[in-house]
């Protein structure tokens, strides 16, 4: 068996960071078994669904790596629906009701004031039908048969028909709604296991009649538990949290992916480099049944730590050419971005603005400034630099080392100024000396 999965957006708004989480787990799981993984456009709402979101959809799939070997729009689909309503229709597994809103909401009131559960009450066979008024429909729960599946993440679930409402399916107006259109496809597109969040549980409850109404049996079901935030709850900024602003922050996508394959599961999140190890490790038995917490100062932490072990082979596409692989190894550790790196060219290269120079300060700059024209650039010039001003100056430790790193480089705090040092022109060090002597 080929397993296919499909990650199955509707186009009305885009991806945030719980969506990618279910296309991850989509995409993780067809690569792991070879298989293939199908994007489905849930545009059957023509009046919600944007081109635009589309396209970002696309291209936020393609920025994360997740390699699509299909796609399907159910907008393109509307006569396959007709076709397999229609058959449904024939027998006697979806049937035309005629209540307003307003009846319904009156009889589940007068249900849950009776201490009733509120399930849609069929009218008998042969009941009025009222002229003029285009039905809805809802489809036919087979009240005798248990639904019963072993959920991937959830294990044993059990439903009991006779305790669900008949679900419609589609609108007066001809239009769907979700749940049979999403079951006509799996089964057209051979969809092997459905991965989504366990806010469809129900859903998928009446969904698994509707394959045995139509002939298929159901694929496998893995439902997640929902994302939260860091207090606990499905917050505003993780319901909006797009690609487009984590990019702009500079988390890297395979940040993304190590830290969205890994929450709420027993296995660690790890720095890692590809999408390999994910591949290789998921697993949904080891997914927890509790929330999963998305905390952004988690991520910005993991690309941090996953920026400070990228190669300089890897990342040097993306460097300004004067990070050479010997500077990128030195200013990789004082990073959070690989955008922070430009700022490094500066450094080594200049343009260089001198800081302003604490009074106190001047004799060890003037020390500097007098040795470093002596000083062997090849051997190791910070040992000798400092080594010569301390003994001028008598000088030494912080009072020593952070004025002349400052004059240096311009800044506070950075890499081992050993390292550093070597990897700046001599002349330029020597400049920025006299400059602030
Ligand atoms: N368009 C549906 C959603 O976004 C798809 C659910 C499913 O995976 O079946 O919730």
């Amino acid at each position: 068996m080929t397993v296919i999965t499909r990650f199955a957006p509707s186009p009305t708004g885009i991806l945030h960071v719980g969506n990618v989480r279910t296309a991850l787990h989509n995409w993780l799981w067809a690569r792991k078994h070879g298989g293939r993984f199908l994007l489905r456009i849930d545009d059957t709402d023509g009046e919600r669904s944007k081109e635009e979101y589309v396209d970002a959809i696309r291209a936020d799939l393609a920025w994360l790596g997740f390699d699509v070997d299909g796609e399907e729009r159910q907008s393109a689909r509307f006569a396959l629906y007709d076709a397999e309503f229609d058959r449904l229709k024939a027998a006697g597994r979806v049937y035309a009701c005629y209540e307003t809103p307003e009846e319904l909401d009156i009889r589940r009131k007068i249900l849950l004031s009776r201490g009733l559960p509120p399930v849609y009450e069929r009218k008998p066979d042969g009941a009025p039908v009222p002229d003029g008024v285009a039905p809805h429909w809802r489809f036919r729960l087979d009240h005798d048969a248990a639904i019963e599946w072993n959920d991937m993440i959830r294990g044993a679930q059990h439903f009991e028909p006779r305790t669900m409402s008949d679900p419609v399916v589609r609108r007066a107006d001809g239009s769907w709604l979700y749940l049979l259109p999403s079951v006509i496809d799996d089964i057209a597109m051979g969809i092997t296991h459905v991965v989504r969040g366990e806010d469809h549980v129900s859903n998928t409850a009446a969904q698994i009649q509707m394959f045995g109404a139509l002939g298929a049996s159901p694929p496998a079901f893995a439902h997640e538990a929902l994302l939260v935030g860091t207090e606990g709850k499905l917050s505003k900024r993780l319901g909006s949290l797009g690609m487009a602003s984590l990019r702009d922050a500079g988390i890297e996508p395979i940040a993304i992916l190590a830290l969205l394959a890994r929450l709420g599961t027993s296995d660690p999140v790890e720095p890692v480099q590809t999408a390999a190890p994910l591949i290789e490790t998921i697993d949904f038995a080891r997914f927890g049944r509790a929330p999963a917490r998305f905390d952004e100062g988690e991520l910005a932490l993991l690309n941090q730590k996953i920026v400070h072990s990228i190669s300089h082979a890897a990342i040097s596409p993306r460097l300004p050419p004067p990070l050479t692989e010997a500077r990128w190894d030195v200013i990789r550790p004082n990073l959070a971005t690989i955008a922070e790196a430009a700022d490094w060219v500066a450094v080594f290269d200049g343009p260089f603005s001198p800081p302003p120079i604490d009074e106190a300060d001047r004799p060890v700059l003037e020390a500097a400034a007098a040795a470093v024209c002596g000083i062997d650039w090849a051997a190791d010039p910070w040992q000798a630099l400092t080594g010569a001003v301390k003994e001028v100056t008598g000088i030494k430790g912080r009072a020593l080392f952070l004025p002349l790193r400052r004059a240096l480089t311009g800044r506070d705090h950075g890499p081992d100024m050993g390292e550093l040092l070597p990897l700046i022109d001599k002349d330029q060090a020597a400049a920025r000396l006299s400059a602030a002597s």
